[in-house]
């Protein structure tokens, strides 16, 4: 069944609500736009038996990609690049497509093994994946100490998002290379001296966890483009390929099992049922062995206090929480309170909001001001800071898991948590732009994390 990126146009926040509510359409939450002229406009993809649905109950909505065609044209671009190019150069600034699953994790073990290195540890996560990959994180540091800051990147989650992988690995490669040969690093108009960078690899420790689904990855960059999830098999009895797999992001330990079977009010789109949508939630919290490994890092590095999960699309920085709005009043109002179940997850009401102490959300919106301002370098583009909520709530999220952790467990420390949503709606197949506009994004972003590594203090 073909699928395509769509623009839907409704009249108010209850149609809105509704294409996640009632038509189960996959949209992408942050590119919901409120309209001059009156209603909302979003990004979505979308299938022609739900458009001709939404175009009876309405809607209005404006194909323009065929999804499928696009995403076999990109891939079909790698395949054909891959035959002519050695892979000996893994910069990613030479190369001129994609990394794929093999790339990525020889890039980051060659990352990590330069001679006479005290700078760098390649880890092996302790999870295989359910098609037996083994998975790697570096760390980047040089020194010991309980007071060192531990900043924590985590992309490829999202199988078809595939420019997370290759920002990731040249953020390692930039920084490793610099700090190796006492250099500094330029990016656009911004420039980090030798000393600067001196001071983020000596001060503080970085994990970096690049390609945590690499599965998807695999089956995304050589079968169905517009895959998202990993790849755990259907359960008995299905053979339909959408069965396949559990949405990573919404299978962490945070109100994980708040969908709108549980509260059908609410518009979040999480599922129970493998066969239906693209954002099952797993048959357990933390059932798979991706989110397993993500969350291992957060334990066996417990001065973590910084995380960026990276994703795409629509350019927006985005902070806790996504459950509900946010607000500073009531601590009693949160997520452990069983009071409120039931009413959580409606953007536009008052009977819930999430409490963020008033401290932490001032100090997060600023780091991410500054992450805003670094990408805005490099060519103008403006990135949204938003709270993660917007339209559409969610759960089981790794940035609202990691920032629940100290609040569920105070021996654990207190993490702030991001996600970044790279690129623009308006590029052709937004999760994998041609490799030109990808570059352009991989320097925005590559600025945004050595600008966040920078400040974190
Ligand atoms: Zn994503």
């Amino acid at each position: 069944m073909p699928r395509y990126h769509v623009k839907i146009l409704g009249p108010d926040y209850d149609a809105m609500a509704d294409l996640v509510r009632t038509y189960n359409v996959t949209v992408a939450r942050h590119t919901a736009e409120k309209l001059v002229e009156g209603g909302y406009r979003i990004d979505a993809h979308a299938t022609g038996t739900q458009i001709r649905r939404l175009e009876a109950a309405g809607y209005t909505v404006d194909r323009y990609e065929d999804a499928d065609k696009t995403g076999k044209a990109r891939q079909a671009e790698i395949r054909k690049l891959k035959k002519t190019v050695e892979a000996e150069d893994h910069l990613v600034a030479a190369a001129p497509q994609y990394l794929n699953v093999a790339q990525v994790e020889s890039a980051l073990a060659a990352a990590a093994s330069a001679p006479n290195e005290s700078f760098t540890k390649l880890i092996t996560l302790p999870r295989k994946t359910w098609e037996n990959r083994v998975c790697h994180a570096l760390k980047i540091g040089k020194g010991e100490g309980a007071n060192r800051p531990g900043i924590y990147f985590l992309g490829g989650v999202h199988a078809r998002e595939w420019g997370s992988c290759d920002i990731l690995i040249n953020f390692v490669q930039l920084l490793t290379q610099a700090y190796r040969t006492n250099t500094g690093v330029t990016l656009g108009t911004k420039t980090y001296t030798a000393a600067q960078i001196r001071s983020i690899v000596n001060t503080k420790d970085i994990v970096v966890f690049p390609q945590a689904n690499p599965d998807g990855r695999n089956h995304s960059m050589t079968k169905d483009a517009m895959w998202r999830k990993n790849r755990r098999p259907a359960p008995a009895g299905h053979a339909e390929a959408q069965c396949v797999g559990v949405d990573i992001n919404r299978n962490y330990d945070f109100l994980w099992n708040y969908t709108r079977y549980f509260d059908p009010a609410a518009p979040i789109a999480n599922s129970k049922d493998p066969c239906e949508a693209e954002v099952y939630i797993g048959p357990r919290a933390m059932s798979e062995p991706e989110t397993k490994n993500a969350v291992w890092l957060f334990d066996q590095f417990p001065n973590i206090s910084y995380f960026i999960d990276v994703h795409s699309y629509s350019e927006a920085i985005l902070f806790n929480w996504g459950d509900d709005t946010n607000q500073i009043n009531d601590p009693g109002m949160n997520f452990q309170n069983a009071a409120f179940d039931g009413k959580r997850g409606i953007a536009t009401d008052a009977e819930y909001k999430e409490f963020i102490d008033s401290a932490d959300r001032t100090a997060i919106v600023a780091l991410a001001n500054r992450m805003r301002d670094a990408i805005k370098t490099v060519r103008g583009r403006n990135y949204n800071v938003q709270q993660s909520v917007g339209l559409y709530p969610t759960a089981g999220t790794s940035d609202d898991y990691a920032f629940s952790r100290h609040i569920v467990d105070a021996g654990k420390a207190k993490v702030y948590s991001y996600t970044i949503e790279w690129g623009a709606a308006s590029n052709p197949t937004p999760f994998h732009p041609p490799y030109s506009e990808m570059m352009m994004i991989i320097r925005e972003i590559t600025l945004a994390l050595l600008e966040f590594c920078f400040r974190a203090k």
